[in-house]
């Protein structure tokens, strides 16, 4: 018999989304009249926008078509997209990539995962509690040593640097699932420790799109010597409501080096091993899917995009708000989709989840499924529709103001 990668046996068993599936259908079972709204949606409820539909039909009729029919693409992707990509997201914010920096992929989440294929697993990783639970579980299993920074209130749920050396850092801002996001000068301490550590962060900026706050950064390399520590993670998923579309982008600087087992410099840069692996097993995005990323670039797209992420931003608002005015605690909700909130005195994430479904038919996320620091908090998300959104706020009014 084989041999199966022992490190799968080290992984922690997640019920935290199954067990919310469980309770929710044995309570719809138990009151079939009750009207349940999830507050707990963790993916984008809102169509494409027109612009990237046009697009991508485009694109179909070009495949169609002998004279613009296309293969396969580039392993990076396009011109036409990276180019997009450093003209818009990177080139107005002061940040200067070349094309050569930006690789394409199907999307954040194996991209996060997979770059670990170019580092040892002697390396030593940091990552946040509570935490996005693919940072843990792509290192585990590779085999690496996993240390977890507190997130806690004194930190405003975001992790600081520790006293101790990480070889490679995951970071995410807008934070899932704190909703916390970095200052210039949090984030700037963490390119320090990086760059003194010699260390590598692992950027997530999935949710940058929902930053509205211009003294905010919304790429790790605003601050500078990112580019000399630090790998980004961007996906069109949140931003543009490709989560079942699948397009992501990861940039690897130029100037990111690695050391050998033995300690020398290693001669091939991490771009260089990035593409390496990317163009081993990875044939690219389709084309079409590519033209319907670039156009959330044009004027319309633009707009368009910008309007859908408002009104998750509504949303978020509201419960914000509503929370704010009812006396709880909570971070989150600005510049974010997502709302942590403290559950009230005594009660844990669990209790408090039992009572939003039973008493107010509200359904959340239990924060402990994040991780250890998360018990006591619960996540909140602002991807449902306008209409549950305020009849949520309603019910938690209702039942909380004293
Ligand atoms: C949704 C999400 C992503 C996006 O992943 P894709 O694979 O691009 O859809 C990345 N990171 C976090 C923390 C997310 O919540």
């Amino acid at each position: 018999m084989v041999y199966i990668n022992d490190n799968f046996n080290k992984l922690a068993e997640s019920y935290l989304f199954a067990e919310i599936a469980d309770k929710r259908t044995q309570y719809q079972k138990a009151h079939p009249q009750a009207k349940l709204i999830s507050l707990g949606i963790g993916d984008v409820t809102q169509p494409l926008c027109p612009a990237v539909v046009q697009a991508m039909q485009q694109a179909v009729q070009e495949m169609g078509a002998a004279e613009t029919f296309r293969g396969y693409g580039p392993y990076e992707g396009y011109d036409f997209l990276i180019n997009a990509i450093l003209q818009n997201d990177y080139a107005p914010r002061g940040v200067q990539l070349n094309a050569s920096e930006i690789f394409v992929s199907d999307g954040s989440k194996s991209d996060s995962g997979n770059i670990g294929d170019i580092f040892s697993a002697a390396n030593v990783v940091a990552v946040s509690d509570p935490v996005y639970p693919v940072y843990i579980d792509t290192n585990i299993m590779a085999g690496r040593q996993v240390r977890t920074l507190p997130c806690t209130e004194t930190t405003g749920f975001c992790p600081e640097p520790p006293d101790w050396h990480a070889d490679l850092i995951c970071l995410c801002s807008p934070n899932n699932p704190t909703g916390a996001v970095f200052s210039k000068e949090q984030l700037t301490a963490w390119v320090n420790y990086a760059r003194e550590h010699q260390a590598i962060i692992l950027y997530d900026a999935a949710y940058k799109a929902f930053i509205t706050d211009p003294s905010l950064p919304q790429s790790i390399y605003e601050i500078p010597g990112a580019q000399e520590c630090a790998i980004e993670f961007c996906s069109f998923s949140k931003t543009a409501g490709f989560t079942g579309t699948r397009c992501a982008w990861t940039v690897v600087p130029q100037a990111l080096r690695g050391q050998n087992p033995d300690g020398t410099a290693a001669e091939t840069s991490l771009n260089a091993l990035w593409f390496r692996r990317q163009s081993t097993k990875f044939n690219g995005v389709p084309y079409i899917v590519q033209r319907g990323a670039a156009a959330i670039y044009t004027p319309e797209g633009q707009a368009q995009v910008k309007q859908v992420i408002n009104h998750y931003l509504q949303n978020a608002k509201i419960i914000r708000d509503t929370l704010l005015g009812l006396g709880f605690s909570c971070t989150g909700g600005e510049n974010s989709p997502y709302i942590w909130l403290k559950t009230p005195a005594g009660q844990t994430s669990w209790q408090f989840f039992d009572l939003l479904l039973n008493e107010l038919n509200i359904i959340g996320t239990p924060g402990s499924g994040f991780g250890q620091q998360g018990e006591g908090y619960f996540r909140l998300t602002a991807f449902g529709s306008l209409q549950d959104t305020q009849e949520a706020a309603e019910r938690l009014k209702r039942y909380f103001q004293k």
